[in-house]
């Protein structure tokens, strides 16, 4: 089971925004998009969901039930939550007592409880939306899951909960995630594959592979792996910062010891902008 893109290139009108693309993503495995705003991801994202026609390049998808998590939560707003997480397990078919109760404790795994699963969208805070969005994506049992920035909204506890939700489902199940992130740390905190992509037009400037099993990925990995990651030019260059031998005069300019500690300091600082 895969999706695998080759020689992929597309283009809006006479523009051509991606180009070259080659990737793969087997079962279990979570693959990162990370780069600059605009160099292609979401376009790249839509490709392999299917939701604009591949024209150049071969695209072989062979997951059975993707499913696709927006940048917005895009909730039903007349809807309660609860029906909004069971839209998927309604169109199949499921006996209403059977979609009422999967939603229901798909709501709860994701900390939704039963006032919140009764109110409307509009009643809910945004991250208690992005819950639901995810809870609507994880009924379907998805064995591709495509996520664009699902996280980027929400506060850093309510963060870590739902990267470690998704890590269980997704081990458990051996889910295939591409997600779609400008948060290097993030990338680094969750996947096994992250492809760091460069604009104009839309390339894959470096690959990366994670050996460690993202659940056991602690707080100083993410940072110095990070760090580590941003003392190569081209990542650097993706995400808009100077080339390190610049970067390290900036530092020594600014700091007369100068050192090399500093340097890493400053990675994990600006990494958190990325
Ligand atoms: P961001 O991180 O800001 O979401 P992105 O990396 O996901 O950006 P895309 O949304 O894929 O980038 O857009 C890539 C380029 O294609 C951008 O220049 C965008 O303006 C352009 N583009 C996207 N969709 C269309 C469209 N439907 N018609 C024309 N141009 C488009």
């Amino acid at each position: 089971m895969s999706l695998k893109l080759s020689a992929v290139k597309h283009s809006f009108a006479l523009r051509t925004v991606l180009d070259g693309i080659d990737l793969e993503l087997p079962a279990g495995r979570i693959l990162a998009l990370v780069g600059p705003s605009g160099c292609g991801k979401t376009t790249l994202l839509h490709l392999c969901a299917g939701l604009l026609t591949l024209r150049d390049g071969a695209l072989e998808n062979l997951y059975a039930r993707p499913a696709v998590m927006f940048q917005q939560p895009r909730l039903l707003p007349w809807k309660t939550t609860r029906d909004n997480i069971a839209l998927g397990l309604k169109a199949a078919g499921l006996p209403r007592a059977e979609w009422q109760l999967r939603a229901q404790a798909m709501g709860h795994a994701v900390g939704l409880d039963a006032e919140a699963l009764d109110q409307f969208p509009h009643q809910l805070s945004g991250g208690m939306q992005s819950r639901a969005a995810l809870a609507r994506a994880l009924t379907l049992e998805p064995d591709l899951l495509l996520m664009d920035e699902p996280f980027s909204a929400l506060d850093i506890g309510l963060k870590a909960q739902l990267y470690r939700l998704l890590l269980e489902h997704q081990s458990a199940r051996k889910v295939a995630v591409l997600m779609i992130t400008h948060d290097l740390m993030e990338a680094v905190r969750l996947a096994d594959t992250i492809l760091v992509m460069a604009a104009d037009p839309g390339r894959i400037a470096h690959r990366f592979t994670l050996d460690a099993p993202a659940a056991a990925r602690d707080d100083d990995f993410v940072h110095r792996t990070t760090a580590e990651f941003l003392r190569h030019d081209d990542v650097r260059a993706s995400f808009d910062l100077p080339p390190l031998a610049a970067a390290e005069v900036g530092v020594t300019e600014g700091n007369p010891r100068g050192t090399g500690g500093t340097v890493v300091e400053l990675d994990r600082k600006r990494s958190n902008e990325c």
